[in-house]
Parts: structure tokens; sequence; C-alpha cells
């Protein structure tokens, strides 16, 4: 039997329809300017987002490896949120290739444009490190795929903009904050400079992410994603991939959400579980386990021997995401070994 395997949106394989859209797309060589499937992905992107020019990345954590770069100087400090991915699931490299220190702020995944005001640091006295950019992440991974609070984030890049900070939305799964909050892509990302966006997680593509900002910092981006060795020959493949998925897989996001509530709310009353089920807002759903119950591996190794895979997030926190590939019927019957595991 196929596993459920819910340890990450990342996990889809393209379907049918994709690949046969990879396989016809026209390709050049993009390092000239002339994949045409890649320009088209750029441009449409750029429009989708509100922002005046766009660049394909192999990966989200180039893309933020590369904004740290063009936003900010080695021995900056930035300010982001609680165990977000840039100072967590980048290996260091917001310090290795950027120079840059991060300060987190806020709970769960969200702070507040006070709590970003007040860890900003004083200018004009050379022993603090300069604040020059600020990073909020939406929807936030760690923190169980909230929505970051739009008025909030609109405060925050004002602020910002009034202190002389840049500002950059990890927006990996921008299309899961669009299709839970209502608002379009363009209006999440409006308040800020630059903007990330992958293709690879709810979307469904094979790899691929995007920035999109003003055109002077995309020109910047392009040199530091050479630089980094980021920069492709025909791309087209994987830019084919990514408008597939933006016709076809983005309307689909709410039914991802609703299997995410549906597991969230069967586990919840189970003995072994403590899950804030107001954090389950889009398709990832993360709990801790109840003193004196299985740990995070335990569980993890169990759930497996039933045809269930889940991510170890820590000690005694596992995470569940839904995607592309998971049916409503799989998430009830995943919910159902869950259950009798977590009594
Ligand atoms: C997955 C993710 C990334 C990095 O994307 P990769 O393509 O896996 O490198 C960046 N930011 C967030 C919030 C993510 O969830």
């Amino acid at each position: 039997m196929t596993p459920i395997d819910l340890r990450s949106d990342t996990v889809t394989r393209p379907t049918d329809a994709m690949r046969a859209a990879m396989a016809a797309a026209p390709v050049g060589d993009d390092q000239y300017g002339e994949d045409p499937s890649t320009n088209r992905l750029q441009q449409r992107c750029a429009e989708l987002l509100g922002k005046e020019a766009a660049l394909w990345l192999p990966s989200g954590t180039m893309a933020n490896q590369v904004a740290l770069r063009v936003l900010t100087r080695p021995g900056d400090e930035v300010i982001s949120s609680r165990e977000c991915h840039a100072a967590w699931h980048e290996t260091g490299g917001a310090a290795a290739n950027a120079g840059v220190q991060i300060v987190e702020v806020g709970e769960g995944g969200l702070f507040t444009a006070a709590q970003f005001e007040a860890a900003i640091k004083p200018r004009g006295l050379p022993v603090f490190p300069p604040t020059t950019l600020v990073e909020i992440e939406n929807t936030h991974n760690r923190g169980g795929g909230l929505v970051f609070p739009q008025a909030e984030a609109e405060a925050i890049c004002a602020l910002a903009r009034a202190r002389g900070i840049a500002s950059f939305l990890d927006g990996a799964r921008l299309w899961n904050a669009a299709a839970a909050s209502g608002r379009s892509e363009a209006e999440l990302a409006a308040p800020f400079d630059l903007v990330a966006v992958a293709f690879s997680k709810g979307l469904g593509a094979p790899g691929g992410s995007l920035l999109a900002g003003p055109r002077e910092v995309i020109v910047a981006a392009d040199r530091q994603r050479r630089m980094l060795g980021g920069a492709m020959r025909q791309n087209g493949i994987f830019a084919a991939a990514a408008l597939h998925a933006l016709d076809h897989h983005r309307d689909r996001l709410a039914q991802d959400h609703a299997n995410a509530r549906a597991l969230a709310e069967a586990i919840a009353p189970c003995a072994a579980v403590e899950i804030d089920l107001a954090t389950v807002q889009t398709n990832i759903v993360i709990w801790r386990l109840a003193p004196g119950a299985m740990d995070a591996a335990t569980l993890v190794a169990r759930a497996r021997e039933q045809g269930v895979l889940l991510a170890a997030f820590a000690a005694r926190t596992v995470r569940a995401v839904t995607h592309l590939d998971v049916s409503a019927a799989q998430t009830a019957q995943a919910a159902a070994v869950l259950r009798r595991l977590l009594g």
C-alpha cells in the first residue's frame, strides 16, 4: 500500500498534465534571457504579485539567501518572527552567505509593529549592528501555517519605510495565505519591497521559487543568483510546471485547508494531543505530545508502520501537511490511524 505522506507539501509528484506541459515547453538559454517559458512565468508573477519585475530561482532557500544579500550588508541585523525559515531551516545560510544576524521577535510566528519597533537597534551608536531589514513569513511554517494579519504587516512595513529599513516577505506559501484570507497575492505582497514565492510547495511543481520587486533589486538579485550557482539554462521545463500549477493548482488549495482542519479536529480530543485549533488556518497541522505520552520520534515510527508519514518537528512536536497528493478520504484514513495511536 502506498503510504499517506503528510511529511510536507513538497512531496507531491507532477501530474500527467503537468508533465505534458513540461514536455511541450518552449525553451532557450535562460542565462541569455532567451527562455520563453521562464520569461513568461516571470512576467506573469510580477503582475500577479503587483511588482515591477521577477526572477526565477531553483529553491526557496536560495530566494531567501539572495533576498538577504541584496537587502543587507554583512554585519547588519535582520528582525524576523520566532522560528522563521531563514533562521531555522537554511543551515546557517543567513550568517554564511549574507553575514547577517537574525533577531527573532513575537510569538508563534507572528509579531506586532510595536514589537518590531522595540527591537530596532538605535542608530548612530557604533556598538550596535544596524537594523536594515524586517522579514515576515506568510504563511508561517513552524507557526503551523498561520496567516500573518495583513493590517499588522502593513503597519510593520510602513514603520520600516519611515526608519529606512527594507522589508521582505518570505511567501513560500503565499498562495495558501491568499486562499485562506480571500486577499489577492498582490494585496498581501503590496506593503513589502521584495517578495518570495515557491512553486514546489502547495502548487505541486517539482521545483522553483521566485523573487518579485523593483527592477533594480531584481537586477541585483540576478547577479547574486549567478554568484550562488543558481543561474540555469533550459529552465523552461521548470517554468512550464509552475505556469501549469498557477492555472490548475491554485484554486484547489482550499481543499488542502479543509483536509488539514478535518485532521486537526479529529485528533484534538485525543489525550496525547496538545493542539491550538486556532493555529490551523491553512494546510499545516502542528501539535505537541502531552507529558507522559510517547515522543515525536516514536509516534512518527508507529504511524509509518500504519502507512502514515509525519514529520517530527521537535522532540515532542509533530507536523502533518496536506497537499495535492492526499485526498479527503486519505486524510480521514490518516486521522483514524492517528486517533488509534494517540488514544
Ligand atoms: C520551504 C520553505 C522555504 C524554502 O524552500 P526550499 O525550496 O525548500 O528551499 C522558505 N521559506 C519557507 C517559509 C518555507 O516553508
